[in-house]
């Protein structure tokens, strides 16, 4: 038979379904694949189960349902100050996952460089290779996060296309701001690249900070694809409807990526999502606020038992050093494992987000989007464990 397509058939599968299967298999505490252990608002999800009775349930337009265009549109107004033309300058799409791909392929042609940071989340590299274009990766300091000078200036090129930047940022917790995003909209500029922003965790973040999305800086909105998703902004990763705005000659191209892709996206649960994203400003600040709390009562427990907790300031992972706690092995995979079997607490290990040379061997992700009683039981289980 003949061989597949490389830059898939040489794929793994997912770093979250691997430890979310183990995690089942070893009956660990799943604190690994970020899913909050409950879901999103009842009356939302009342709001889609009467659309799913009462219809239609046949294709809806393409671009999305025009109520929820316009209430993305309203939202971006509201939250950033973004005006976007519901008619064509919004589309509706399956996830975040499936609007990352549509504006990748919409944007690459063969030999596109991308410039993109590590960690990176799982999805952006094989998608970027799909498109014969070239990931001009740069890494992010450790332990601080910081954007490293030299390189991150040495990574465009006259060929760079594309910078696709993730804020709030999934895993280490940081949120670009200010002059990091200043900088990175001025080498952007300077190259006549676009930016395609990955903003599904906009809403969560912590400490009286706001996301600021990169589309708000002067000349930006021209060049700039945001994409959100109401998985994580309402508690109902299952549901995968996302969201892109951007200029109408990008969005229209982007449109044309999608109607091949899903062509479009469950009528009844874009209806739940127009009621969402209405939502008063308290939904907002307490998802914020609730989700802050669970950040902070994981934090002190992992302090408690050893960890070096990084400071996290949105999305719903935090990251800690695993040096000199419990056992050591040669790789974050295998600690991680050992973890999820023998102590009962599954997590997702980073180098999985990495893929230059060398990745960092001594952190791992915990997701605290879970109950507080889980939580409780999570760093009861560490303790026991690994304090001696
Ligand atoms: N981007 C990042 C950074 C994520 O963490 C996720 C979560 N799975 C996604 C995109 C995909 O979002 P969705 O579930 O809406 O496809
Ligand atoms: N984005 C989620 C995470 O980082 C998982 C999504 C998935 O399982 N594909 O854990």
């Amino acid at each position: 038979m003949k061989s597949l397509n490389p830059d898939f058939a040489s794929l793994g599968t997912t770093i979250f379904t691997t430890m979310s299967a183990l995690a089942a298999e070893h009956g660990a505490i799943n604190l690994g694949q970020g899913f909050p252990d409950e879901d999103g608002p009842l009356d939302i999800r009342d709001v889609a189960a009467r659309a799913l009775i009462e219809g239609p349930n046949q294709y809806p337009p393409m671009m999305g349902l025009p109520a929820l265009r316009q209430a993305v549109a309203d939202h971006d107004q509201r939250f950033y100050g973004l005006t976007y033309d519901a008619r064509d300058e919004i589309l509706v799409t399956s996830g975040a996952t499936e609007a990352l791909a549509a504006c990748l392929m919409a944007l690459l042609a063969p030999g596109d460089e991308v410039v993109l940071f590590e960690p990176l989340y799982d999805s952006y590299l094989p998608i970027i290779r799909q498109c014969g274009a070239v990931p001009r990766i740069v890494r992010l300091e450790t332990p601080g996060w910081g954007i490293p000078d030299g390189a991150f200036t040495t990574a465009f090129s006259p060929a760079t296309k594309l910078v696709l930047l993730n804020t709030p940022m999934n895993p280490t917790g940081k949120l670009f701001a200010g002059e990091e995003l200043a900088v990175i909209a001025r080498l952007a500029t300077a190259h006549d690249a676009y930016v395609l922003c990955d903003e599904v965790y906009e809403h969560l973040v912590f400490d009286g900070a706001a996301h600021q999305p990169i589309a708000t800086l002067p000349e930006m909105r021209a060049r700039t694809l945001r994409i959100g998703s109401a998985g994580k902004t309402f508690s109902l990763t299952g549901w995968k409807v996302g969201y892109v705005s951007g200029p109408r000659d990008l969005i229209t191209t982007v449109a044309k990526v999608h109607q091949f892709l899903t062509f479009t996206t469950p009528p009844g649960l874009q209806a739940a999502v127009v009621y969402a994203l209405d939502k008063d400003d308290a939904y907002y600040t307490r998802l914020a606020t609730s989700l802050q709390a669970k950040r902070d009562r994981l934090a002190e427990g992992l302090r408690r038992v050893g960890f070096k907790v990084l400071p996290v300031e949105g999305t719903y992972f935090l990251t800690v050093l695993t040096d000199g706690v419990g056992q050591s092995f040669a790789t974050d995979v295998e600690y991680a494992r050992w973890l999820t079997v023998e102590v009962g607490v599954a997590t997702v290990p980073c180098s999985a987000f990495y893929a230059g040379p060398n990745p960092p061997q001594n952190m791992i992700r915990f997701c605290f989007c879970k109950k507080d009683e889980v939580l409780d039981a999570a760093i009861d289980r560490l303790a026991s464990r690994l304090l001696r």
